[in-house]
This record gives C-alpha cells, sequence and structure tokens, in this order.
C-alpha cells in the first residue's frame, strides 16, 4: 500500500494526517474543494481540486491515479450550522461519502479510513466513553457522521470494503516544527480562540457556563493533539486487512475551560480576558475516551498527554501562522 488518497488533506487534521503519511514513506494525492481547507497547508506533491457532490471530478482522479487506500476528512463540522441548515450536512457529509464510495467501488478501492466523532455518542449515559456506549447523536453534523458508520458497515459485508472509523474526542494542536496549524473560518473552538483572546485580536474568551457539576463549575473535555490523530490513521490504513471497525481517539484525560485558560495563560506568559456566560446548548458536562481499544487494535497511544505541551504547539502556531 503506497498511494493514499487523502480527501479532504487541505483542513487541518487532513493536512497533518498527510506530512505524517509522507514522513512514513506513503505518497498523498491530496483531494480537496477548498472551501473550508488551505492549498498553502498541502505540501503533497499531488493536488486535486475536487468535490464530494461532483461525482465527475472525484472519478477523474481515480482515472489518473492508482490509489490503494483513501483517507476521508472532507466534512462540514460545524454543529449549530448543521442544526440551522441540516440540507448542507446530509448532502455533503452523507451523499457525498456514498458518492466517494461508488467512485472507489467502480475502481476496486475498498479501504477507506474515516474521520468520525464522538458527536456520534450524543448525551453520554457513563464516563469515560468507550466504543459500546449506545449511539444516539442529538445533532444533524453527528447523525450524518452516524449514517455513514452505518453505511460502511453494510458495505463492508456486502462488498467487501474494508474500513475503520476513528471517533475524534476534541483536536488540538499543531506540527510541532510551526508548518501548519489550525485555521478554521469562523473559528468556534475553545483553544484558538482563547489564544486569540490572549493576542488581542479578540476582546476575550467567552466561558459557556460555569454551574456544571464539575470540580470547577466549566465542561470537561479530552483535548488529543492532531499529530497523534494524524499517526493514528496511518496505523488503522495499515492494520485495515487484520481490523475493521470503529475507534475512540482521545487521551483519556479530561480538561476543563478553566484549566485550558489557566494552561494558555502559562504558555503565553500573558493574561486571558474572560467573560462568563451562560451555558451553549447541546453542551454536556463532561466527554472524556476509554482509548484502550484504539490501544490495543492500533498499537497507538497518544505522545501528548500534557496539556501546556498541546497549547505550546498551538500558540506557536498562532503567532506565526501562515494562513
Ligand atoms: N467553549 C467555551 N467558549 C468558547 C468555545 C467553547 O466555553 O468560546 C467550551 C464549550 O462549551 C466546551 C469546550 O469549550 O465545553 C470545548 O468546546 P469546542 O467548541 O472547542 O469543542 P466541542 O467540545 O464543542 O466539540
Amino acid at each position: 500500500m503506497k498511494n493514499i488518497l487523502v480527501m479532504g488533506g487541505a483542513g487541518y487534521i487532513g493536512s497533518h494526517t498527510v506530512r505524517h503519511l509522507q514522513e512514513h514513506g506513503y505518497g498523498c494525492i491530496v483531494a480537496d474543494n477548498l472551501i473550508y481547507g488551505h492549498r498553502e497547508a498541502v505540501s503533497a506533491s499531488s493536488f486535486e481540486l475536487a468535490d464530494l457532490a461532483d461525482k465527475a471530478s472525484l472519478k477523474a482522479v481515480f482515472d489518473k491515479y492508482r490509489i490503494d487506500a483513501v483517507v476521508h476528512f472532507a466534512a462540514f463540522t460545524y454543529v449549530g450550522e448543521s442544526v440551522e441548515n441540516p440540507r448542507k450536512y446530509y448532502e455533503n457529509n452523507v451523499v457525498g461519502t456514498l458518492n466517494l464510495l461508488d467512485v472507489m467501488l467502480d475502481h476496486d478501492v475498498k479501504k477507506i479510513v474515516f474521520s468520525s466523532t464522538c458527536a456520534t455518542y450524543g448525551n453520554p449515559q457513563y464516563m469515560p466513553l468507550d466504543e459500546k456506549h449506545p449511539q444516539a447523536p442529538i445533532n444533524p453534523y453527528g447523525r450524518s457522521k452516524f449514517v455513514i458508520e452505518k453505511i460502511f458497515e453494510d458495505y463492508g459485508r456486502a462488498y467487501g470494503l474494508k474500513y475503520t472509523a476513528l471517533r475524534y474526542f476534541n483536536a488540538a494542536g499543531a506540527s510541532k516544527d510551526g508548518q501548519i496549524g489550525e485555521s478554521h473560518n469562523p473559528e468556534t473552538h475553545l483553544i484558538p480562540l482563547v489564544l486569540k483572546a490572549i493576542k488581542g485580536e479578540r476582546d476575550c474568551i467567552k466561558v459557556f457556563g460555569t454551574d456544571y457539576d464539575t470540580p470547577d463549575g466549566t465542561c470537561l473535555r479530552d483535548y488529543v493533539h492532531v499529530e497523534d490523530l494524524a499517526a493514528a490513521h496511518r496505523l488503522a490504513l495499515e492494520k485495515l486487512d487484520e481490523f475493521q471497525g470503529f475507534l475512540n481517539l482521545g487521551t483519556g484525560i479530561p480538561t476543563s475551560v478553566l484549566e485550558i485558560i489557566r494552561a494558555a495563560e502559562k504558555v503565553s506568559g500573558r493574561k486571558c480576558p474572560v467573560v462568563y456566560e451562560k451555558r451553549r446548548a447541546g453542551d454536556p458536562a463532561v466527554l472524556y475516551a476509554a482509548n484502550e481499544e484504539a490501544r490495543r487494535v492500533l498499537g497507538w497511544k497518544p505522545g501528548y498527554t500534557d496539556i501546556e505541551e498541546i497549547i505550546r504547539t498551538a500558540w506557536n502556531w498562532e503567532m506565526n501562522r501562515k494562513f
């Protein structure tokens, strides 16, 4: 297995995965529609402008290259927008993935590693979340990913598709060398928003809820470094003949919103202006991963387990961002 098509390889997690795969000797063909992705983030020699909605553009990529496997990141990921405009989410995330799978099967490409999410679990019934936790997503974004997981099971049985869907917790950080990092527009994620508030690019960070049943009253999340996610995709690809299924990717360590702010202040040596707000709708109090399955099946383990180290890479990127 040498040539990997990375759909959505110009995005945050995709671009880090491309670099990681190349460092491990794989050839990467990056396909992206560049709606949210950044051309500057792509170091692969082969870049193709393609869109999941446009089957002909996908077919052209598969006709041009010999592709051994696909890693599929191309998705819309804004939870709030998915509630306002579910068509956009089901069309791109679900119909688009069906298009991709069609073209793959037509070209006899039967291996795929896919970006899924802990949002497929919905409101947690117990912690830490393991892969056996019931899946009842509470918004169209989470449901779009859940539906694709089910499609993989059916396509696996019927067509011999070999798939692994990786359920990420909160992706965070940037490449260690500072060349690529997170760049969303609009940005909604906690860590980049905290760093922008520290930089003075935003007035403050709004803390959504201080009355949760948690040690400091703010939500707990599991922040996993983007380069650790990248490594897990390679390992999942390499194990596809032995393992197909669903794996959580998180550190297993819960960190509160206030702990993130404190760690960012420590890393940057500056104060973060904070405003306390009401809870944001749809936020569970606590979410963190049981990651034993990924450790056992993939031999994966998160290299970054110290939130300050994770934030240091994000701060380094934020201060020298290239896109
Ligand atoms: N959060 C916050 N202020 C913000 C953005 C996020 O307090 O401006 C909180 C949010 O309520 C959640 C945590 O930070 O508890 C992580 O949110 P994010 O949107 O980064 O990821 P999510 O866990 O929602 O996928």
